[in-house]
C-alpha cells in the first residue's frame, strides 16, 4: 500500500481492494514505526485522519468519491490548521494552534484528502537542509548521513519513506523543488499566484508559493486541480480559470523545444549530476524534442538579489511575532520593551534572527536604494532572462541542484547554504513554475532534473515531466529504508 502513486490508490479503492480507513491505519503505523528515525513530523493527527477517512469511505459509499477521495497526504507545517499545532518549525509558535485553515488545506479537505500531520521544516522556511527546525534536522530515508533538503524536508523525506503518498510544501527560492530532489520524488513549484496562500505563514510574500510534492507528475496534477484557483482572501492570488491539469498528460512530445541554460551547467555543477541530467535530455530527444543551449545572463546575481529581497520581505512579516498577540511569550518581563526583546531573543533561532537583522539593515533609511531597490531592478532583469528564453523554447531543462544531499552538519557557514539555492531560486524572483523530477543517482543520493515553464504553463510541465516518467523509472525507485522497514 505505502509505495503506490495516488492514481494507483485511487484504482484500490475503487475496486475495494482496501478502505481509506485501512490505509490511513496502515500508514499511521508506519509513522509510529519508522518516523522515530526520520523525524519527519512535527505533529500526527491519528484522530482527525481516522475520521477523516471513514467520512471518505462513506462518500465513496453514496458514489460520491472524487479523484483524491480518501487519499492521505500530509501538510508542511507552515500552513495553518484548525485546532491543530502550526508551528512554522519554530519555538516562537510551539504553542500555537491555528483558529482557522489555509485555503489549501480547506480546499484539500473538500476534495476528500485525509491529512496524517504536520511536516517538519527549517524555521519560517528558511534554509535549504531541514537543519533549522526548532523541531531538530530531518533525515534522508535514502541515507540517514544526508539531509533531506529544505525547507520542506518533512514533506519530502515523509513521501520518500513511503509514509505518506503526497505531501505540501512551499517554494520561496527552491523549498520543493530541492527537497524532492534530494529524496527522489517529483514536486511542482507552481507559477506565482496560482495557489492562494491565505493562512500559509508568510516568509517572503512576493516569493512564496505552495505546490505538490509526490511520487509521479501525474499525482502533482491531482493535486494541483485541488489546490489552484482565485482567491479572495489572498489579493495576490490570480483570477484566472484553472484547467483540469490532467488533460494534457499523454500529448507526445514531438516538437518539443528544449533550453538549456549555459549558466546552470557551468562551474559548480558536480559531475555526476551534470551526467545524469544529460542522460535525462537524452530522454527527451529520443521522445522527438529537439534542445539548444539558451543564456540567462543574470543568473549570476540571482542569489544575492533573492537575498536581500526574502530577508527584507521577512523582517516585515516576522514583526507580528513579538510576544503579544500570539506566539511564544517570555517569563515576567520588566516592561513592554523588556517583553518584546527577549520574547522574540527567545522564540527565534540564529537563522532567522540572522535575516531579520539583514533585512532590517537592507531595508534601513540610507540603504534602502542602494540594497532593497537594487536588488529589485536586477530581479526584472532576471525575469526578462526567461522571457527572452521563452520566446526560444518551450522549455528549460538543467539541475535543480549542483550536488544530491549533502551530509548532515556539512554546509555550517550559511553562505554556503545559501551558495546551494542556484538554480532554484531565479525561477521564484521570476514568477515562473518549475518542477524537479527524478532523473538518476550519485550512490545512493538522487538527482533531480529540473524543469522550467513560462508563466501558468503548469499543464504543459506536468505533462513533459509525465511523458518522461513514462519512458523512465527513476520516479518508482524506493530507498532500502521504506522497504526493510515493511
Ligand atoms: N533556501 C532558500 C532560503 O533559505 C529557499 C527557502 C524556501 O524556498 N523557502 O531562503
Amino acid at each position: 500500500m505505502h509505495d503506490k502513486t495516488l492514481a494507483e490508490l485511487t484504482r484500490s479503492l475503487e475496486a475495494g481492494e482496501f478502505s481509506s480507513r485501512e490505509l490511513t491505519q496502515h500508514l499511521l503505523g508506519r509513522i509510529d514505526r519508522l518516523d522515530g528515525e526520520l523525524n519527519s513530523f512535527i505533529t500526527v493527527t491519528y484522530d482527525q485522519a481516522l475520521a477523516a477517512a471513514d467520512a471518505a469511505d462513506a462518500a465513496r459509499a453514496a458514489g460520491k468519491a472524487g479523484a483524491l477521495t480518501g487519499l492521505p497526504l500530509a501538510l508542511k507545517d507552515i500552513f495553518c490548521t484548525r485546532d491543530v499545532k502550526t508551528t512554522a518549525g519554530s519555538k516562537m509558535l510551539d504553542n500555537f494552534i491555528a483558529p482557522y485553515d489555509a485555503t489549501v488545506v480547506e480546499k484539500l479537505a473538500i476534495a476528500g484528502t485525509v491529512s496524517l500531520g504536520k511536516t517538519n521544516m527549517d524555521e519560517f522556511a528558511m534554509g535549504s537542509s531541514n537543519e533549522n527546525s526548532h523541531y531538530g534536522p530531518v533525515k534522508n530515508p535514502w541515507d540517514l548521513t544526508a539531509v533531506p533538503g529544505g525547507s520542506s524536508g518533512g514533506s519530502a523525506a515523509a513521501v520518500a519513506a513511503g509514509l505518506v503518498p503526497a505531501a505540501i510544501g512551499t517554494d520561496t527560492g527552491g523549498s520543493i523543488r530541492q527537497p524532492a530532489a534530494f529524496c527522489g520524488i517529483t514536486g511542482l513549484k507552481p507559477t506565482y499566484g496560482r495557489v492562494s496562500r491565505y493562512g500559509m505563514i508568510a516568509y517572503a510574500s512576493s516569493l512564496d508559493q505552495a505546490g505538490p510534492m509526490a511520487r509521479s507528475a501525474e499525482d502533482c496534477a491531482l493535486l494541483l486541480n485541488a489546490m489552484a484557483g482565485h482567491d479572495l482572501r489572498d489579493s495576490t492570488c490570480v483570477q484566472r480559470g484553472v484547467p483540469d491539469y490532467t488533460e494534457e498528460l499523454g500529448t507526445a512530445l514531438s516538437g518539443l523545444k528544449i533550453g538549456l541554460p549555459r549558466e546552470y551547467f557551468g562551474d559548480g555543477l558536480g559531475p555526476q549530476v551534470e551526467a545524469a541530467v544529460r542522460e535525462a535530455i537524452k530522454v527527451f530527444e529520443s521522445l522527438g524534442a529537439s534542445v539548444r543551449e539558451v543564456s540567462l545572463p543574470h543568473t549570476h546575481y540571482a542569489i544575492p538579489a533573492y537575498y536581500v529581497i526574502a530577508p527584507a520581505e521577512a523582517s516585515s512579516n516576522l514583526s507580528r511575532f513579538d510576544g503579544v498577540r500570539f506566539g511564544h511569550r517570555c517569563d515576567n518581563p520588566i516592561d513592554l520593551i523588556d517583553l518584546y526583546k527577549r520574547s522574540r531573543a527567545e522564540g527565534f533561532g540564529d537563522e532567522v534572527k540572522r535575516r531579520i537583522l539583514i533585512g532590517t539593515h537592507t531595508l534601513s533609511e540610507g540603504f534602502f536604494d542602494a540594497y532593497y531597490k537594487k536588488a529589485q531592478q536586477v530581479r526584472r532583469l532576471i525575469r526578462q532572462d526567461f522571457l527572452d528564453a521563452f520566446e526560444e523554447v518551450d522549455v528549460l531543462m538543467g539541475p535543480a541542484s549542483p550536488t544530491p544531499a549533502f551530509d548532515l552538519g556539512a554546509n555550517k557557514d550559511p553562505v554556503s547554504m545559501y551558495l546551494q539555492d542556484i538554480y532554484t531560486i531565479a525561477i521564484n524572483l521570476a514568477g515562473i513554475p518549475g518542477m524537479s523530477v527524478p532523473a538518476g543517482f550519485v550512490g545512493q543520493r538522487p538527482v533531480g532534473l529540473q524543469i522550467l515553464g513560462s508563466h501558468f504553463t503548469e499543464a504543459r510541465l506536468l505533462n513533459v515531466a509525465h511523458q518522461f516518467q513514462q519512458a523512465t523509472d527513476w520516479h518508482r525507485q524506493r530507498p532500502a529504508f521504506a522497504e526493510e522497514n515493511a
